[in-house]
């Protein structure tokens, strides 16, 4: 995708958060969901995060675009963290998709079965944090080994403090969690019109944060669609390394593969991030995710 595109794009995403909160019961469309990562992602000592998520159509809000993740109001100046899911009508999903993408087939689900699942294989995960984050529900990419997901990752050159160095970083953030096992795999594109994930940078977010996702549903809660950005300098000025950008990329991969947040601290799915690595609980986490078909367990 050029910049050109983009810029395009942007206010598209805006017109359909926009759109989601006109609609919130819509059921047959495209949920687009927006999570961002702490900006203190190295800082030791940080307060414990007070969770700002909202659960999807739990409040109506005001419009908000793509890179307005609310996170200041709800969470307070510090507050570190904020999610969002939003469900976007059809004539979103039309302007948000690449008229090239295969339709992914309705899961296989039997909802005893999924329970029976969680109960037994849930012990030393979070997937009850996930599910109680996702009022319920859990969103997946559908299976990807045979067809990789495309990976485009911006080189920020025009950026004050930008690293080439960070872009392995990012790219050793998908592979750390491709290595769990999961029936997903990455490739890394040159070009960014044929990619289905991209991976931009900013200076620095406005929020209390470092790093933000944003990915997109089908009506069977497969991820179609998603993308990252993070930010070179936390929000009050101090650049951040590329072990940080690593960490901060790691949990971004957490959400854009259908992770959500959990209080344990010891995990890089924490929203105020302070580890540098997967935790066993996150790859344990995530296996478990893509052993089980998408949807409302309810
Ligand atoms: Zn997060």
């Amino acid at each position: 995708m050029r910049r050109a595109d983009l810029m395009l794009v942007a206010p598209l995403l805006g017109i359909a958060a926009w759109i989601s909160v006109q609609a919130l019961d819509v059921r047959d469309g495209v949920a687009f969901h927006e999570v961002a990562a702490s900006g203190d992602a190295v800082r030791a000592g940080s307060t414990p995060d007070a969770a700002a998520d909202a659960a999807p159509g739990a409040t109506p809000e005001a419009p908000r675009s793509a890179t307005d993740d609310g996170a200041a109001t709800e969470a307070g100046a510090e507050g570190p963290h904020t999610h969002r899911a939003r469900t976007a009508n059809a004539v979103a999903d039309g302007d948000m998709r690449s008229p090239a993408r295969p339709r992914e087939p309705a899961p296989l689900r039997d909802i005893a079965d999924i329970h029976r699942r969680l109960d037994e294989s849930g012990a030393g995960t979070y997937i009850g944090e996930v599910l109680a984050d996702r009022d319920s529900a859990l969103a997946r990419w559908p299976d990807r080994v045979a067809r990789p997901l495309t990976i485009w990752v911006q080189s920020a050159d025009s950026l004050h403090d930008w690293n080439p160095a960070f872009i392995p970083q990012v790219r050793d953030a998908f592979q750390t969690w491709g290595s769990t096992d999961i029936p997903v795999g990455f490739v890394f594109v040159r070009d960014s019109a044929a990619a289905e994930v991209h991976v931009t940078w900013c200076d620095h977010f406005e929020e209390q944060i470092s790093g933000k996702t944003m990915w997109a549903r089908d009506e069977n809660w497969w991820i179609v669609e998603a993308n990252i950005v993070i930010a070179l300098h936390h929000n009050h000025g101090e650049t951040l390394d590329p072990s940080a950008i690593r960490a901060i990329a790691l949990h971004e991969v957490g959400h854009l593969l259908g992770l959500d947040h959990t209080a344990d601290t010891t995990n890089i799915m924490t929203p105020r991030v302070r580890v540098r690595d997967l935790s066993a609980a996150d790859r344990a986490t995530m296996k478990l995710l893509y052993t089980l078909p998408p949807g409302s367990l309810r």
